[in-house]
Parts: C-alpha cells; structure tokens; sequence
C-alpha cells in the first residue's frame, strides 16, 4: 500500500529513533569497554567515574537539539525522495540496493569529513568544536563530550547533505548504526597492535588515528578527521598513522586547564570566553 508522504514521515521518525534494541547495543558497548578501561587501566575508579560524569552531562543537551532536528530531518529527506531529488537519483539505477544504500553510505561519510574540516578551520565553529577536543582524558565516555550548538549545527549540516544527496531513511539508519559503533570504539583508551592497526586503518577509523587527532598540539590536532572510512583522510593528506602511546598527550594547548575542563558549566561557557571571540 502506498503511504502518503506524512505517514512516512512520522513512521520513519519512529523507525530512526532508536529502538530498544540499538539503545541496549549501544549502551551495551559503551558500558563494556568503560567497565574494561577501568578495570585494564584505570589507575583510580574514582576520578575514572568523576571524569565520566562531567562527560555525561552533555548527553542531557544533545538529546533535545537532536530529536527536535531529527523532524526536519526527515521532512527533508521524505520530501528528496518523493520527488526524486537529489545527487543520488542522478546515479544510473538510483533505486538499487548498491546505490541508495552502499553509495550513499560512503558519500555521507565524505560528507562528515567535510564537517569535521570545516569545523576545525572555521574559527567562530573551532570554538564550539574544541569543546570536544578539551577533554585532558580520553576515554570512552569522550564520545557524547560535544557543545549543544555544535550537535545543532551538525544536524544543519546533516539536513544540508540529506538535501543535496536525496538520501533515504534506510541509509540514514544504516549510517547512524555503523557512525555511532565507530564514533565510540574510536575513542576508546585501547589501541590496535601496530600491524592490526595498520591493516584495518587502509580502510577505517582505528582508535589510535583518532587518537591523534585528540593529541594536545598542530598539526596532529589537524590529522585524521575521518568518521567511519579513513579514505578521505589518506586522499586529501589529512592522515597520520599513529602516535606512541609515551608521546600521546590528550585536550588543547590553548585549553589545558584541569579546574575548567572537569566543570560541566565552565566548559559549556569556554566557546563564549573573550580569548575565543
Ligand atoms: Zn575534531
Ligand atoms: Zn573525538
């Protein structure tokens, strides 16, 4: 039976938002690796847990920004694929699993390259970006470390590529499925043996790339902006294999202070700070 475009749109927005079983995946490997960090590595479970909490507040600001945006984002993309608009629809078999799935997965992950760059190299979006490079310990719990204005300015960015690609909602979960899983073992405090590490970074984001993009100083900050496929970085000479873990140093020499990056409100203020401006 053919849904009117509204139906869609309030059937996908169900069908995007997690279900119980993506939010227990999620949570799931979230609370494994940080139950293993702590266990491996941790030198002190208390300031492990002090850390995380000030990480965890910013999942209370995304999650509004992020469902609210979520509406319009799939009112952009019922309305690219009802009228078969977009870069994807100008592909020889547009309908096709290979396109609208494989294809476009990999052209919205050249996108969020793009993101990642125009945030760092945009001075006024830098600042609400560094918020996430400001955390001194890199841990699995980074990964939700991110300013509210930057969650909105992402979904904007995402709602802009929905438009210009006509991506579907299909590939839109798909995306969020494999980008979320990345996104959290990335940031994770373990590393891949040099050679693991060096078969699977041809192709994807490994923690130790995206460790150095967290090291505290130019240009390893600038290095490896790569989401899920590590492609774009190797293409545009943005990739670096790999730091040492005696010479990884985690946050922002323009942002080291301790007091500062441990204080939920006081990082929440530092885009707004006079030096920034
Ligand atoms: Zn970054
Ligand atoms: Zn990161």
């Amino acid at each position: 039976m053919h849904k009117s475009p509204i139906m869609q749109l309030i059937s996908s927005y169900f069908i995007s938002h997690p279900s119980l079983t993506q939010v227990l995946l999620y949570a799931g490997i979230i609370v494994s690796l940080w139950l293993i960090e702590a266990v491996v590595l941790a030198s002190s479970w208390k300031d492990k847990w002090k850390h995380t909490l000030t990480n965890m507040f910013f999942i209370l600001t995304a999650l509004p920004v992020q469902l609210f945006m979520t509406i319009f984002l799939l009112m952009v993309s019922v309305w690219a694929i009802s009228h078969n608009w977009g870069l994807l629809f100008m592909l020889p078999h547009p309908n096709s699993i290979f396109v609208k799935y494989i294809i476009g997965f990999i052209v919205l992950d050249f996108c969020e390259y793009i993101y990642h760059v125009v945030m760092h190299k945009v001075k006024t979006l830098w600042n609400f970006h560094l918020v996430h490079h400001s955390d001194l310990d890199l841990d699995v719990s980074t990964t939700v470390r991110e300013h509210p204005v930057e969650t909105c300015v992402r979904m904007c960015f995402l709602i802009l590529w929905v438009f210009l690609l006509g991506a579907s909602f299909g590939v839109l979960l798909l995306r969020q499925t494999i980008q979320t899983i990345a996104n959290i073992t990335s940031h994770t405090q373990f590393k891949l043996s040099p050679r693991a590490n060096n078969i699977v970074s041809l192709v994807f984001i490994t923690p130790n790339l995206h460790h150095v993009h967290h090291h505290y100083e130019l240009p390893y900050t600038d290095c490896n902006y790569g989401d899920v496929l590590s492609i774009w970085d190797r293409l545009f000479n943005t990739y670096h294999n790999g730091l040492p873990k005696n010479e990884l140093l985690f946050g922002l020499d323009t942002h080291m202070d301790k007091e500062v990056n441990a204080s939920f409100i006081k990082v929440l203020k530092i885009p707004f700070a006079k030096k920034n401006a």
